[in-house]
């Protein structure tokens, strides 16, 4: 569902991508890790058209995204799912308000009673359903994530992307966001991309990880086929720093 050629995206100076391939399977958890500032997001940013790439091949879905117009792009949006580095919730908004809000378009033609009940299914499924009337101020880090996950869901995209999920969380809640990132993949089929630096969290949800370092992914497959038998000194190093 993902296809990545040879893609490469420099800041001025500054080389961040240099030849990216990877590609995204059909109802695979793909783990996407790196070090911080090694273009992992930027990667993602130009998989959902906030950013474009100076050469190299992106097609989503089927669609080349670098030449879509912002009508194509609109609407191969609606069907990936982006959970930012920060849960990014409306702090003025109750959760449903923060819920409906991807609806406000209502490109699914929905109607009153069944955005409620899509609503509440969702928080049901992220084990929140108590939390539909509160605000995010009364929320801790790992609900507000986990509304912020419910909330993605809501245009049932096929393609989700995680953006460090577990990042700031205490051990039990990342555990919980993984358990969610798994059930989520079994029951709306979806096909994800992981970012995380939390080797548990990428052992957990990943069927299969890739770490790029030097703007590529160097190494790619299990996680015991990339950790187990890492040769590159800073795979070993992520892995030993984790465990
Ligand atoms: P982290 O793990 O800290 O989130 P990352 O791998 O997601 O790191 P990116 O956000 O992809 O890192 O950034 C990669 C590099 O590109 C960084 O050096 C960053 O400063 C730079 N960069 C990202 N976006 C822009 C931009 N819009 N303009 C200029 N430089 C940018
Ligand atoms: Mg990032």
């Amino acid at each position: 569902v993902v296809e990545v050629r040879n893609l490469f995206k420099s800041f001025g100076d500054l080389k961040v991508l240099q030849g990216v391939d990877l590609d995204l399977h059909k109802g695979e958890n793909l783990v996407v890790l790196g070090k911080s500032g090694s273009g992992k997001s930027v990667l993602i940013k130009i998989m959902v058209g906030l950013l474009k790439q100076d050469s190299g091949s992106m097609i989503v879905l089927g669609e080349d995204v670098a030449s879509l117009g912002v009508k194509a792009l609109n609407k191969l949006r609606l069907n990936i799912g982006f959970s930012f580095q920060n849960s990014a919730l409306y702090d003025s908004m109750t959760v449903r308000e923060n819920m409906e809000f991807p609806l406000v378009r209502n490109v699914k033609n929905l109607t009153r009673k069944e955005i409620t009940m899509k609503i509440e299914e969702l928080l049901d499924s992220v084990g929140l359903p108590q939390s539909i009337d509160q605000m995010p101020s009364e929320l801790s880090g790992g609900q507000k994530k986990r509304i912020g996950v419910a909330r993605t869901l809501i245009l049932e995209p096929e393609i989700m992307l995680y953006d460090e999920p577990t990042a700031g969380l205490d051990p039990i809640t990342c555990i919980d966001i993984n358990n969610l990132i798994i059930q989520i993949r079994e029951q709306y089929n979806t096909s994800s991309i992981v970012i995380t630096h939390d080797l548990t969290c990428a052992k957990m949800t990943g069927d299969r990880q890739a770490v790029l370092l030097d703007g590529q992914f160097k190494a790619q497959g299990s996680f015991e086929e990339v950790f187990a038998g890492a040769e590159d000194q800073r795979v070993k190093s992520f892995y030993d720093y984790n465990f």
